[in-house]
């Protein structure tokens, strides 16, 4: 179906049939829907005769008798479809005719529109005849479809991000405030939330004697007593609530000149439903034009008329395997709930699905990953015992443990899909260049992508060095491609990739770019992967045919993170240094001791050693960044350190002018390097024994920790020194963790606790971070999920039995708006 618009209308056509055609498949009558639908249909150029054809049909239908509207709907839906909708198959009655619907201002039961009141003869009273495939509830009908919505109030509503009844529904609490506590007047005590129910018996608007203030007075009494009551700049209260009236306020309790008072407490008359008052109350997030009270009757309406409605994607059994509530129940009691327990339940049930959702998804794509064929890559004994005879080195425990992992991999005829995770200078490198040696020495070729030309240079020319010598690889076959890579030597380089002359590439972005194909790309190196987003790690793999997959990270994972974000890949640890690092002594320091730091600084490099200064992105801007950083190297030049040269880095140089200036303090002619937070990842210089860090407050510890593993890359003692901006003590006791401990596992565990995964794993799961309910970091709620998740694809791996159809859709809904592919 072509237009979203049509879909639309079938579905409503096919809900009204469900309800007997009593015109309130859409709230307000079919027709109050054709301003609306017409403008979306012309906006997606649906042919206009269909337009007309359904204008035709919906204008005046609340006012047909119900047998003309039964048939004047089929001859639509067979217009639109050709199918009559009766070759659905049967499902359960629908729920039972809706309570009026409260609109803001004086009554709360809506007067009835023209198109269901007045002389049309009601269906309401005959029963569902037809019942097709189970309608889906009018969630994506606009929020105009409710009374009381206007266009005005939707407008303002979509500013929220709310444009259709589903996501008013999904639109949850902020909080809550208790008033469920009930007390008589003489029992009150000053400072408590309560609700009192009492009579009007007196009210009236004062003016203050400036005349700028209208104040509501009111005297409230239970016959335990009485409280006056004020309420500041609303003086239409005094015209709703009339002496004699019975109401309910809750609020805190005041005092005034000795006596107990209640300021601006929220209000109901007694004789409605309870929404502000005498129970736990919502609390929305609101925007301007929109009162508490006005969100809290809509969201009202539209939880009691759609909720029940509300399709369950967990079958019966995982409810009750799980303990948890139905997806109705949870829903009305998030919104308003009965108990503190009963919005517990609910609360745990919608984060329930959600985590069950997320892991469905992983663990989808893991199966479908693992079911796929790949060339297999061998090498013998031999073959590894040459490769660690070339090395400078020996290779770690944990190194070896991980390659005889990716050796593994590479046999057995799948697709490898391996995170190897390892903290900065673990030595992750070395196996990735094994694992490239493996596969080029079976005739396959490999792509190494870095986030930086810096890194890609400096993987190029270790790859060089360490396959050269262990694993018979010309240089030349091993490549450099780089964005500022002359188009002539670019040209080039797609020539051999594409006839194969060229074994392996290493590069940033640019690889990724249409014109690089590749004869037989069979491994994809991803490096320092949370810079890379979702797209770009499949238009890498989208190069070959079901490549092998090694995506590398410095930040130590979470478990809670690598059973979730990560759940999809298998996962290999360094959790060993190579031998002789010494620990990095750490310090924080008050921004007045900076000349302190200064003349540290220079006692290391009289030592002939070599200083990084790093400065935050202030204002999320490189551009910003970078002028700190020009003025920062020109100032410490000039006055600083006049005697020593000072090296420029930043974001916005060329790749060309970064080569230059890393290579000059990789090879010692600058001192110190100036660097914006470009030089986080990656890069190598034993020399370099110092790491200053400015506006260190502004950084997640885990990237921190990445900065300081730039220095102790070699056999000297070194040091990271912590400039906040200011001196606060609380983010001062924060930075202090730096201090006690080197392990970057413990450090990225501290920084997922305290800002969230959003900002901890950059890129790659922005999406993630949209979940309502389910914290991300909860292991106890993620391991029930993992294992429901597992029993049912077990039992069902496309989730195509008629009880999973539910979840099945909503799995699909989910995975496109929370981009739940990784890699
Ligand atoms: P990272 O895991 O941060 O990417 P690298 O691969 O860049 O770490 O390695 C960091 C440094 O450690 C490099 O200088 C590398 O040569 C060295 N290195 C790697 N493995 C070993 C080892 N087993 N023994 C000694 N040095 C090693
Ligand atoms: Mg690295």
């Amino acid at each position: 179906m072509p237009f979203p618009a049509i879909e639309r209308v079938i579905k409503i056509i096919d809900l009204e049939a469900s309800r007997g055609h009593d015109d309130r498949a859409v709230m307000g009558g079919l027709a109050q829907m054709v301003p609306s639908w017409e403008a979306e249909a012309r906006q997606q150029h649906v042919p206009e005769a269909t337009i007309l054809s359904v204008k035709s049909s919906l204008e005046g239908y609340g006012d047909l008798p119900s047998e003309d509207r039964r048939s004047r709907l089929e001859a639509l839906r067979t217009d639109l479809t050709g199918l009559p909708e009766g070759s659905a198959p049967a499902a359960p009655a629908a729920p039972s005719p809706e309570a009026p619907i409260p609109t803001e201002g004086q009554a709360e039961a809506v007067p009835k529109t023209a198109a269901d009141g007045g002389t049309a003869p009601k269906s309401a009273g005959s029963p569902p005849r037809r019942t097709p495939t189970q309608p889906p509830p009018a969630l994506d009908a606009p929020l105009t479809s409710i009374p009381g919505i206007g266009p005005k109030s939707a407008k303002t509503l979509s500013r929220l991000d709310l444009e259709t009844l589903g996501d008013l529904l999904w639109f949850l609490p902020r909080r809550y405030v208790d008033y469920s506590e009930l007390k008589t007047i003489n029992r009150l005590w000053y400072g408590e939330e309560v609700t009192v129910l009492g009579t009007i018996d007196e009210i009236q608007v004062r003016t203050t004697r400036g005349g700028r203030m209208k104040i509501v007075e009111a005297v409230v009494s239970d016959g335990s007593g009485s409280l006056r009551v004020t309420w500041f700049n609303q003086p239409w209260i005094a015209q709703q609530l009339r002496p004699g009236e019975a109401v309910a306020l809750s609020g805190r309790v005041d005092q005034y000149l000795g006596r107990l008072t209640m300021n601006a407490p929220e209000w109901e008359p007694l004789d409605r439903q309870q929404l502000h008052t005498s129970r736990i109350v919502p609390i929305y997030s609101l925007t301007a034009g929109v009162t508490a009270r006005w969100m809290r009757r809509v969201m009202n309406s539209v939880v009691r008329r759609l909720a029940p409605q509300l399709p369950d994607p967990l079958p019966p059994d995982v409810l009750q395997r799980n303990d948890l509530v139905p997806v109705a129940e949870a829903i009305e009691q998030v919104h308003f709930p009965d108990s503190w327990e009963k919005l517990r339940r609910g609360q745990d049930r919608l984060a329930f699905e959600e985590m069950l959702l997320l892991q469905l998804g992983v663990m989808r794509q893991k199966r479908e990953w693992a079911a796929l064929k790949a060339a297999a890559y061998t090498v013998d004994e031999t073959w590894i015992e040459r490769f660690r005879r070339g090395l400078p080195y020996a290779l770690t425990a944990a190194q070896n443990h991980a390659l005889e992992d990716l050796r593994h991999d590479l046999a057995a005829g799948r697709p490898m899909n391996r995170l190897l995770q390892g903290d900065v200078g673990s030595g992750k490198t070395v196996v990735a260049a094994a694992a490239a040696g493996i596969v080029v020495a079976g005739g396959g070729q490999v792509a190494i992508l870095a986030p930086t030309s810096i890194l890609a240079e400096q993987h190029h020319r270790t790859l060089r060095d360490l396959l050269g010598a262990a694993g018979d690889l010309r240089p030349e076959g091993i490549r450099l491609l780089l964005g500022a890579t002359p188009e002539s030597e670019k040209v080039e380089i797609r020539q051999g990739l594409g006839d194969g002359s060229i074994p392996i590439v290493v590069g940033t972005h640019a690889l990724l770019e249409e014109p690089v194909q590749f004869q037989r790309l069979a491994l994809a190196v991803i490096d320092e992967q949370h810079r890379f987003g979702v797209e770009q790690r499949a238009a890498l793999r989208a190069k070959g045919d079901n490549p092998h997959l090694l995506v590398m990270t410095a930040t130590p994972i979470p478990r809670s993170l690598a059973l979730t974000v990560f759940g999809d890949l298998d996962l290999t640890v360094l959790d060993e240094m190579p031998p002789g690092r010494q620990p990095i002594e750490t310090r924080v320091l008050l921004p007045v001791e900076r000349s302190r730091a200064y003349r540290f600084v220079e006692s290391q490099i009289e030592a002939e050693h070599q200083a990084f200064f790093i400065y935050p992105l202030v204002e999320e801007s490189e551009k910003v960044a970078a002028r700190a950083a020009v003025e920062e190297q020109s100032r410490l030049q000039k006055e600083v350190f006049p005697g020593l040269a000072v090296g420029l880095l930043h974001g916005r140089m060329s790749g060309d002018e970064k080569e230059t200036v890393m290579d000059a303090f990789r090879r010692g002619e600058t001192q110190i390097l100036v660097s914006t937070s470009v030089v986080e990842v990656g890069v190598d210089v034993p020399n370099a024994t110092v790491m200053l860090i400015e506006g260190a407050n502004r950084f997640g510890l885990a990237q921190l920790h990445q900065f300081r593993g730039r220095v102790g890359r070699g056999e000297h003692p070194s040091y990271c020194l912590l400039i906040p901006d200011a001196d606060n003590e609380t983010e001062n006791e924060r930075l202090r963790a730096m201090e006690s401990t080197g392990d970057g596992f413990k450090l990225a565990e501290m920084d997922l606790e305290q800002r969230g995964p959003g900002e901890f794993l950059g890129s790659r799961q922005s999406g993630f971070a949209d979940l309502q309910m389910a914290r991300l970091t909860d292991v106890r709620l993620i391991e029930r999920a993992r294992r429901e998740a597992s029993r049912l694809l077990d039992a069902d791996p496309g989730l195509e039995l008629p009880e999973h159809a539910a979840l099945r859709r909503t799995l699909q809904a989910f995975t496109l708006t929370e981009k739940g592919d990784i890699s």
